[in-house]
């Protein structure tokens, strides 16, 4: 749909649908005297102007969103009783939101950042959210870090910039974070649009079937298009001609009918086998390497239909980890059990306690039945029905069926860490990818890199920061601290 189709017919009028008889000139006290207080449509117009702008998002604040088609091509069931997977063909609509991290709502899309990947099906049991990256991995595994991890990404309390110093004493101090720094300065950290990368769960979820059997999977969208980068210095130069090149490649794609797809495979892992593997397979820095649980296909998303308003859509689009159907939960993954909490915390402050009721984020084939009522614009949906439960009058009533297995877990409480698995380190999966890199793209990570580190001015940062690249792969750590030392001269 173009948008000279949503031109609308009949006068101009006030908030209230009266007619506005001039939106030139505000009244006043004679031709020329001070402006009257009587002039609604004026003050009206300022007041609503004055509260356009919501609270931006504090992490993802950049996006663009796209609806599309889930289609099953395997047939899943005997992994998990969802049933929007439960038969081939099956189609589902979706709601897709990319987003950079870092920038602000204005930032420019051609930057070195991850991207959100965060996708809406819109079920017949419910939404079901996967809130990923572009990355199989993250920086960090506990959410505990999550908002220091941010400061340091964010604008410094003084300068007001990002600053080298804090990103990489975060990083060097934090050598978890080793293997998706060492992704995010390869060749795939600046995608060349937003369809021509893939996209990750991330984390390990849950998926059970009917007899209550437990399955660890992880999610991977593979696009269609085949990946495409840029280099830093393209991503510099388009960065200040097109700042919106990544939102206008999407938009337009779907507008010609180049629809973007990607193919969806997850990796599934026995819930026995959880104890046992060489890594914590709950750990968010973590991939499981496809030798051991390879990719399995299992469905086809297509993007292609835009949003119309970009305010209403993808603005005011909320996305949370904690969004499950029957058949899908969540894993002990630290960082994910954080999110389970803070995205639902973070719409109810920024879009307000009935944001789960604008179109963009409702159900679609089923209603959301619930007693909660009123609050900030309130619609009314409910009318007059009874508002508690159990109730004699006929409300909705629980299943008695949750929608995960529970969990067996012993020991005691505490906040201690110890590795858990054989291979549980912080920097063996950054070596594996390191090596598996072309020796082009090896020498670019480095030049990456060193060009970020030769920027901290703090005696130390640099050194440990370069060090974690060298326990991951000596050859790195080596090549990267000679570049480091060229640019500082
Ligand atoms: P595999 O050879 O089985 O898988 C390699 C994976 O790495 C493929 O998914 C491939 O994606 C991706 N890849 C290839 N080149 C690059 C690159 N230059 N930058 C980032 N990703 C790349 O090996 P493993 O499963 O043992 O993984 C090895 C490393 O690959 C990991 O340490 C991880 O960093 C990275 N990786 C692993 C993934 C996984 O789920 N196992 C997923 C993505 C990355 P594609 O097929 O699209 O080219």
């Amino acid at each position: 749909m173009t948008q000279e189709a949503h031109v609308t017919q009949g006068p101009l009028t006030t908030e209230a649908g009266a007619p506005v008889a001039d939106n030139q000139n505000s009244e006043t006290a004679g031709v020329g005297g001070p402006v009257l207080v009587q002039d609604q449509a004026l003050l009206e117009k300022l007041a609503h102007f004055n509260r356009e702008r919501i609270p931006e998002r504090v992490v993802h604040a950049r996006g663009a969103g796209a609806y599309g088609t889930f289609t099953v091509t395997r047939d899943v069931s005997r992994w998990t009783r969802a049933k929007f997977l439960s038969e081939v063909g099956k189609q589902t609509e979706t709601f897709l939101r990319f987003s950079t991290v870092a920038g602000n709502l204005g930032s420019a899309d051609a930057v070195r950042d991850p991207r959100g990947f965060a996708l809406k099906f819109y079920t017949e049991e419910g939404n079901y959210d996967l809130v990923g990256n572009n990355t199989p991995v993250f920086f960090i595994k506990d959410a505990i870090k999550f908002p220091d991890f941010i400061h340091t990404q964010k604008r410094d309390p003084y300068t007001g910039s990002q600053e080298a110093d804090n990103v990489w004493d975060f990083w060097g101090l934090s050598p978890e974070s080793t293997h998706q720094v060492t992704w995010l300065f390869g060749d795939r950290g600046i995608p060349a649009t937003l369809r021509h990368m893939n996209g990750y769960g991330s984390h390990t979820f849950q998926w059970n079937n009917e007899a209550g059997e437990v399955f660890w999977v992880k999610y991977h969208f593979k696009t269609d298009q085949g990946i495409k980068n840029l280099t830093t210095e393209e991503a510099v130069r388009l960065s200040g001609v097109d700042p919106d090149s990544h939102q206008r490649d999407l938009r337009e794609s779907i507008e010609r009918g180049d629809f973007p797809s990607w193919t969806v495979q997850v990796q599934i892992m026995p819930a026995a086998d959880a104890a046992t593997y060489r890594f914590n397979p709950f750990d968010l820095t973590k991939v499981w390497p496809h030798a051991d649980y390879p990719p399995i296909e299992i469905g086809k998303l297509e993007l292609n239909r835009n949003p119309q308003n970009i305010f209403a859509e993808v603005e005011q689009s909320i996305f949370s980890p904690a969004h499950f159907v029957p058949g899908i939960g969540p894993s002990p993954d630290k960082m994910l059990q954080g999110r389970l909490f803070a995205y639902g915390d973070a719409h109810r402050y920024r879009v307000g306690i009935n944001a789960d009721h604008l179109p963009v984020n409702r159900p679609h084939a089923t209603e959301a039945r619930t007693n909660s009522r009123d609050g900030l614009l309130y619609d009314g949906r409910h009318q007059g029905a009874k508002n508690y439960e159990p109730n004699s009058f006929g409300g909705p009533v629980q299943t008695d069926r949750p929608l995960w297995q529970p969990l067996p877990v012993t020991g005691t409480t505490g906040s201690t860490v110890a590795p858990s698995h054989a291979e549980d380190d912080d920097f063996v999966q950054a070596g594996t990818l390191y090596r598996l890199m072309s020796e082009d793209e090896k020498g670019r990570l480095v030049d990456n890199l060193a060009g970020f580190i030769s920027q901290v001015s703090r005696d130390g940062i640099a050194e440990r920061a370069i060090d974690n690249f060298r326990q991951a792969d000596g050859d790195f750590g080596k090549r990267l601290e000679a570049a480091v030392q060229a640019l500082r001269g």
